[in-house]
C-alpha cells in the first residue's frame, strides 16, 4: 500500500463534504450519492485527478460506474464551485475552500497536478482590464498558472547556471 505523500486529514475531508452538502442544500441542489462520492475521491486524493484516474477510483467503490455518470457528476460539482477544472494538466481538483471567499488564481503544478488556490482580486481586475484592451473578454473568472510545486522543484535538476566548457 502506497500512501500519498501529503494525505489530507480525514476529519478535514469530512468537514469539506459537510460544507458541500450545506452549500448544495442552501441552493436547492442535490448532492446525490454519486456526486458526493466523486467529490470525496477528489478531496481524499489531495491533488488533481485525470478522468481515467477518477474513473478507476470510482470503479474501485462502484464497479458499474459508467463514464457519462462520472462526467455528469463532475459537471454538477463544477457548476456548484465544489471542484476546479484544470486545463493545464487536463484534470479536476476538489476546491478546498468552497465555502470561503472566491479565489481567482489556480496555481497548478504541471509535474504532479497539485494545486494552490490563491485570491488576488486586484491582480485579476488588472488582468481583465488588460485583456479588455485587446477587445477580448475573459471566458472564466479563474486563471490557471502553470508552475512547479516545492516537491517537484526539488525533484528537478537545478537548471540555474550554464555549464559551458571552453577548450
Ligand atoms: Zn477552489
Ligand atoms: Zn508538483
Amino acid at each position: 500500500m502506497s500512501a500519498p505523500s501529503r494525505p489530507p486529514r480525514n476529519d478535514s475531508v469530512g468537514a469539506q463534504l459537510s460544507v458541500a452538502e450545506t452549500l448544495c442544500a442552501q441552493r436547492g441542489r442535490r448532492l446525490t450519492p454519486i456526486r458526493r462520492k466523486v467529490l470525496e475521491l477528489l478531496l481524499r486524493h489531495g491533488r488533481s485527478l485525470k478522468a481515467y484516474e477518477l474513473l478507476d477510483a470510482m470503479r474501485a467503490v462502484h464497479p458499474g460506474a459508467a463514464p457519462p455518470t462520472v462526467y455528469r457528476a463532475l459537471d454538477f460539482l463544477m457548476d456548484e464551485g465544489l471542484i476546479h477544472r484544470l486545463d493545464a494538466v487536463n484534470a479536476w481538483s476538489a476546491c478546498h475552500d468552497a465555502g470561503g471567499a472566491p479565489h481567482d488564481l489556480l496555481v497548478v503544478c504541471t509535474g504532479c497536478g497539485a494545486v494552490a488556490e490563491v485570491s488576488d482580486p486586484a491582480m485579476s481586475r488588472q488582468l481583465a482590464e488588460r485583456v479588455a484592451q485587446t477587445g477580448y473578454a475573459l471566458a472564466t473568472h479563474e486563471t490557471e498558472i502553470r508552475a512547479l510545486c516545492p516537491q517537484c522543484q526539488k525533484a528537478q535538476p537545478a537548471d540555474a547556471g550554464h555549464h559551458h566548457h571552453h577548450h
